[in-house]
C-alpha cells in the first residue's frame, strides 16, 4: 500500500443465477457504474451495464456466461473500458450483501475463512440466499485477493430487538437447537430509512421513533426506535408479516398442517405455495401493483379484493408499531410500492386521524425521486416517502469499517 486509500467501493449483490453491482464513489457517494448479470450458468446469460460516470450509452451483450466467477470477470472488464478497472488502487473494498447473519452478526463485518465459515454455517437457515452471497464473496476473493471484502448483513439491523420481540412462543429448548427466532430481513433498507427521514424532520436520529414500511416485491414493516430497530414484521424467513408479491406473509400455522393433513400437499409444495403462488399474485394473478390499480379502476374485483387485503395488514402493522413505540414521530413509505403507489399509503393511512396520520392528497399524488413528506403541516405524524438505497447503504458501512481497520 501507498498509504493512500482509494476512495471507491464495489457492491455487489450475488443471487443464485444473478450478480448486481454498482460502483460508488464515497468522497460525494456518487454513483460510477452499475449493472447486472441474470441468467448465469445459462446459454442466454445477459449482461446490462450503465456507465454513469462517463454517461456513456447502456451496454448489453448476450452469450453463455458458466457461473459467477465469469459473471464478475466479465463485469471487471466492462469496469476497465471505462477506467474503472477493479485492479485500480482507488478500490478501497468490496461490500457483499448477506442475507442472513443470524444472531452472530450485529454489524458489517471484514470477510476472512472464519466469517466465511460463519456465514456457511447458517445455509439452513437461509438456504436460498446465503450460498448464492457466499458465492459472490468467494469469487470477489479470488479476483482481488489483497482487497478488504466486507460482509453486510440483512439481519444486522434487527438484532437489536428485545428478546420479547425476537422470540417465538415456543419451547426455548426446541427453538435454540434450531436457531429459531425472528431475525428480520431488508435491515439495509430500514437502517437507511429510518435515518433518512431522521434527517428529512431534521432531527437526530436518536431523537425520533420511526414506523418504516419496506413496499417491494418483498414487504416488510419495523419499528424504529432513537434509531435502533425494536421490531419487525419478518421473522426466521422472509414469510412472516405484510401480504407481499407472491408471499402470503402471517396466517394461521394450521393452515399448514391442514394442507399437509386434509390437502395431501408435501412440505415442499406447500413452501412453494406460500413463498411464491400467494400474497398478491395468490389472489388476483398479478403481483405487480401498478397492474392491480389498472384493474381495479376497470372494476375488477379479484384485484380489489387482494388490494384491501394488503392494506388491511399494512394498517394492522401500522397500529402494532405504533403500541410498540408509545410516541411515532413519522411514518416512512419506501421501496417500488411505497415509493410510488399513492393509492397504497393514502389507503394505509385512512381513518387513522386519532392517532395522527394523514395524508395531504396534493402531496401524495406528487410523483418524485427525493424524499418527501406527504402529510398536512399540521398533521402530529409525518408521513413520509423516502426512497430506499441498499447499495449506498452498503457502501458506506464497507467504507467506514475499511476506514476504522487502516
Ligand atoms: P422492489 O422490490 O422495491 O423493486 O418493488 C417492485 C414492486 O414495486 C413491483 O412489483 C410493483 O408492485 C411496485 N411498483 C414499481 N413501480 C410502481 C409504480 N410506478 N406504481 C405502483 N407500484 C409500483
Amino acid at each position: 500500500m501507498t498509504g493512500t486509500r482509494g476512495t471507491r467501493v464495489l457492491v455487489l449483490n450475488s443471487g443464485s443465477s444473478s450478480l448486481k453491482y454498482q460502483l460508488l464513489d464515497m468522497r460525494d457517494s456518487s454513483r460510477l457504474a452499475a449493472g447486472l448479470v441474470e441468467r448465469i450458468g445459462e446459454q442466454t446469460s445477459r449482461l446490462k451495464h450503465t456507465p454513469l460516470a462517463s454517461g456513456g450509452d447502456v451496454r448489453e451483450a448476450e452469450g453463455p456466461i458458466a457461473d459467477h466467477d465469469a459473471a464478475l470477470k466479465a463485469v471487471a472488464q466492462e469496469l476497465s473500458r471505462d477506467g474503472l478497472g477493479l485492479d485500480s488502487p482507488d478500490l478501497a473494498a468490496i461490500g457483499h450483501r448477506v442475507v442472513h447473519g443470524g444472531m452472530f452478526f450485529t454489524e458489517p463485518t471484514v470477510v476472512d475463512d472464519a466469517v466465511i465459515a460463519e456465514i456457511e454455517r447458517l445455509i439452513p437457515v437461509a438456504p436460498l440466499h446465503n450460498p448464492a452471497n457466499l458465492t459472490g464473496i468467494r469469487t470477489a476473493r479470488a479476483l482481488r485477493p489483497d482487497l478488504p471484502q466486507v460482509a453486510v448483513f440483512d439481519t444486522a439491523f434487527h438484532t437489536t430487538m428485545p428478546e420479547s420481540a425476537a422470540r417465538y412462543a415456543i419451547d426455548p429448548r426446541i427453538a435454540d437447537r434450531h436457531r429459531i427466532r425472528r431475525y428480520g430481513f431488508h435491515g439495509t433498507s430500514h437502517a437507511y430509512v429510518s435515518r433518512a427521514t431522521a434527517e428529512l424532520l431534521g432531527r437526530a436520529p436518536e431523537d425520533v421513533n420511526v414506523i418504516v414500511l419496506h413496499l417491494g416485491n418483498g414487504a416488510s414493516a419495523s419499528a424504529v426506535r432513537g434509531g435502533r430497530c425494536v421490531d419487525t414484521s419478518m421473522g426466521l424467513t422472509p414469510l412472516e408479516g405484510l401480504v407481499m408479491g407472491t408471499r402470503s406473509g402471517d396466517l394461521d400455522p394450521a393452515v399448514i398442517f391442514h394442507l399437509a393433513r386434509v390437502g395431501g400437499m408435501s412440505m415442499d409444495e406447500i413452501d412453494t405455495l406460500l413463498n411464491k403462488r400467494s400474497g398478491l399474485f395468490g389472489l388476483c394473478g398479478d403481483n405487480d401493483m401498478r397492474e392491480i390499480r389498472r384493474r381495479i379502476d376497470g372494476g375488477d374485483e379479484a384485484a380489489s379484493l387482494a388490494f384491501d387485503i394488503y392494506v388491511h395488514r399494512l394498517k394492522k402493522y401500522i397500529g402494532a408499531y405504533y403500541a410498540v413505540l408509545g410516541t411515532v414521530d413519522a411514518v416512512a413509505f419506501t421501496a417500488g410500492v411505497g415509493e410510488n403507489a399513492a393509492p397504497v399509503r393514502e389507503a394505509a393511512v385512512a381513518g387513522l386521524e386519532g392517532l395522527g396520520l394523514a395524508v395531504d392528497p396534493e402531496r401524495n399524488a406528487v410523483r418524485s425521486d427525493r424524499p418527501r413528506i406527504v402529510s398536512p403541516d399540521a398533521a402530529r405524524v409525518a408521513v413520509a416517502v423516502v426512497p430506499t438505497d441498499e447499495e449506498l447503504e452498503i457502501a458506506t458501512q464497507t467504507y467506514a469499517l475499511v476506514g476504522k481497520n487502516t
